[in-house]
């Protein structure tokens, strides 16, 4: 099972040929069902080409669905618009590759030195900045007094990361924030007014006292920015039992719970669906999430193998986002997930339901859920061995299905695995999970504001 989930870790990172392949058995096959099932293949192809920016995929899907929508004589003709302008387009995206390899050599080293003058900082970099390069935000707690400037800006230290105090605010910090991006931080007691120019190479972040009212109208403040957390089960739905019968409901409580520390410290407005043990339908947690108008609604569970022979090799973290997309996998996850809403339900409606899936959604969605899983394993290899990754993965979850905003599901790991259970139980584990979802959306975030 874990060589399986490996594998299944490679297609997603790169080469999706088998499911291309079974994508083109099924459309060539002369039953109608399994070309609906080719044609859903390549729906799903379509997407992740999307979000990758992968243009042979996407071209590759696309022909597929120009081919079976045909057979099944549905209306092809968008697919085929969009064909013809991705065959123009072919020729930029090579150019962007490499463009895209090279940038990656100019962000090294790029912030060179630091040097305090009186009224502002000013940053010197190895290469000339472009505004598109900074990415500034507020983190704003008026209750404790704390208020942080944030300054992104992609590129990677040439120095030490340090903190300063300074005349003007209490702390100044420099630090690499991920892979390729280098933090700036002021933080202070009270407000200030902030402004930031660009001279060539250097970056100049004038500070001064709060005067007149004006913020300024690049910075986002995460205050404005409205999260709901699920934690899955509850009351008579325990969710899944496990080693030394710990139950799911219990657990994903309790990282929920973290998770909603950290991310109101982080300065973020979060709900969660419910705080205590009793038990609240599927529908009615979406629907609150749309109730407040959540900009992300995160349902947190933890997974349980289907068979006791199976209950030592499966484990691992996984996340999923709505799709209608068939893998054996994630319909199992599913429909163990599922089960408490959709026992009465046939399956025809259900399918009909999973049919009414925005596609942009579905593209935040999965970049949610790919930013989430990636920073998960960030925190917990960063002090547990042997942590798997199950990869990010589209799947007919009705908890998440009539959300309205970016939605995922996360299987924080397998509460049947004796390992996985003692650690899921752990509060350290469980805030290095907490951790990396609140990493995931801040990471999520930055991206989507560009
Ligand atoms: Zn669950």
């Amino acid at each position: 099972m874990i060589s399986l989930l490996v594998a299944i870790g490679v297609i997603w990172a790169g080469s999706y040929e088998a499911q291309l392949k079974r994508a083109e058995y099924y459309c060539s096959s002369t039953n109608k069902e399994r070309n609906y099932k080719g044609l859903s293949e390549y729906k799903s192809l379509y997407i992740k080409a999307l979000i990758e920016e992968d243009g042979d995929l996407r071209r590759q899907a696309l022909k597929g669905l120009v081919e079976c929508s045909k057979k099944l004589g549905l209306d092809s003709s968008e697919y085929e618009k969009e064909l013809g302008q991705s065959h123009r387009a072919k020729k930029r995206v090579k150019k962007s590759r490499q463009s895209k390899k090279k940038k990656l050599s100019l962000l090294k080293n790029r912030l060179r030195k630091v040097v305090l003058r009186r009224g502002y900082v000013e940053f010197l970099f190895a290469y000339p900045l472009k505004e598109s390069d900074i990415d500034t935000k507020i983190l704003a707690d008026r209750r404790k007094g704390v208020y942080k400037y944030i300054f992104d800006i992609e590129g990677i230290l040439g120095i030490k990361p340090r903190s300063w105090r300074l005349k003007s605010v209490k702390a100044m910090r420099v630090a690499q924030f991920d892979r390729s991006h280098i933090r700036i931080v002021f933080e202070h007691d009270k407000e200030i007014d902030i402004w930031h120019k660009i001279a060539g190479s250097k970056l100049l972040i004038y500070l001064g006292k709060k005067r007149g009212k004006k913020s300024l109208p690049r910075l986002i403040s995460n205050a404005s920015r409205v999260i709901v957390i699920d934690p899955g089960h509850g009351g008579k739905d325990s969710g899944a039992v496990g080693y030394k019968g710990k139950k799911e409901k219990d657990i994903v409580l309790s990282i929920a719970k973290r998770v909603y520390k950290k991310l109101k410290k982080a300065g973020y407005k979060v709900y969660l669906t419910r705080r205590g043990d009793y038990f609240i339908s599927l529908r009615n947690r979406t629907r609150f999430a749309n109730k407040v108008k959540a900009n992300l609604f995160i349902s947190i569970h933890a997974n349980a193998a289907p068979k006791k022979s199976k209950r030592l090799s499966m484990k691992g973290v996984e996340t999923f986002f709505l799709s209608p997309a068939r893998s054996e996998r994630a319909k199992r996850i599913a429909a163990l997930e599922n089960r408490v809403d959709m026992k009465n339900m046939s399956y025809y409606s259900k399918n009909v339901f999973l049919n009414f899936i925005n596609r942009e959604k579905t593209i935040m969605s999965n970049k949610l859920a790919i930013d989430i899983q990636r920073n998960i394993l960030l925190a917990l290899r960063k002090k547990y061995r042997g942590v798997v990754d199950g990869g990010v993965r589209p799947g007919p979850f009705w908890v998440l299905v009539g959300a309205q905003m970016p939605a995922i599901l996360v299987e924080t790991g397998y509460i049947t695995n004796p390992t996985e259970a003692m650690r899921l139980s752990n509060p350290l584990y469980q805030n290095l999970i907490a951790e990396g979802i609140v990493k995931g959306v801040e990471s999520y975030f930055r991206n989507s504001d560009r």
